[in-house]
């Protein structure tokens, strides 16, 4: 009957139509895992990533590796 794990978790959800909804951002997940997942790599992280170059910052390293990738450009044939 008495789950800490259930306490923490309503803690951050509440469920929304069957759907498991964050307190905190009002994303709707259908699966507790997929909101789990956002809990843990987007809502309670500050965008960690940053581009060094702009100063730029991204919640994922994909993200900040994409956007490296327009710096890499050569610069020297400016189209315009
Ligand atoms: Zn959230
Ligand atoms: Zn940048």
């Amino acid at each position: 009957m008495w789950s800490g794990e259930a306490i923490r978790a309503q803690a951050r959800f509440k469920l929304t139509g069957g759907k498991f909804e964050c307190v905190k951002c009002s994303r709707r997940y259908n699966r507790k895992e997929n909101f789990r997942r956002h809990i843990r790599l987007e809502c309670e992280i500050d965008p960690q990533f940053q581009c060094y170059l702009c100063l730029k910052r991204f919640k994922r390293k994909e993200h900040l590796f994409r956007h490296m990738r327009l710096h890499a450009k050569p610069t020297n044939g400016v189209t315009s």
